[in-house]
């Protein structure tokens, strides 16, 4: 089977593509634990982050940094931002291929990410979220250019 982000990579699958440089693609998560949950995804097939070139490596960090800015300038994870990297099947990584995850929380929405845990990869309204994840893509692409 082939890995997911590596087709995304690849412009073989679509996504809501953020940004990109060398060594990464920034896209929206298509099944969001919280609005406007964002990837940073590798362009290198790293399962683990042991794996990720050091240049990569060194990008990385700076990276986050500027997406969460431009979260925050787009009004999103003012108040927190989990940054975060699954790191091996056991961690909760559904696609074994090294992405960071930076999702916006508010204070009191614990209740909610939960559900989404639990429910995130059920049909629900996916026309809804699909619709929601375009808006926020765009509203992402402004605030980074700003940022
Ligand atoms: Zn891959």
């Amino acid at each position: 089977m082939q890995c997911v982000f590596c087709a995304i990579a690849a412009e073989q699958l679509p996504a809501e593509r953020i940004y990109e440089d060398e060594h990464f693609i920034v896209l929206l998560d298509i099944f969001p634990l919280r609005p406007a949950h964002v990837l940073i995804v590798s362009r290198e097939h790293a399962p683990f982050l042991k794996d990720l070139s050091g240049a990569a490596s060194e990008q990385l960090l700076p990276l986050a940094q500027r997406l969460a800015a431009a979260l925050r300038a787009a009004g999103y994870g003012e108040q927190g931002i989990n940054v975060l990297i699954n790191d091996g099947p056991a961690s909760n990584q559904h696609v074994p291929h090294l992405h960071l995850h930076l999702i916006p929380r508010r204070s009191g929405d614990t209740a909610r990410l939960l559900w989404r845990a639990l429910t995130r990869f059920w049909p629900l309204a996916r026309k809804r979220i699909e619709a929601r994840l375009k808006q926020e893509a765009q509203q992402l692409r402004e605030a980074l250019s700003n940022v």
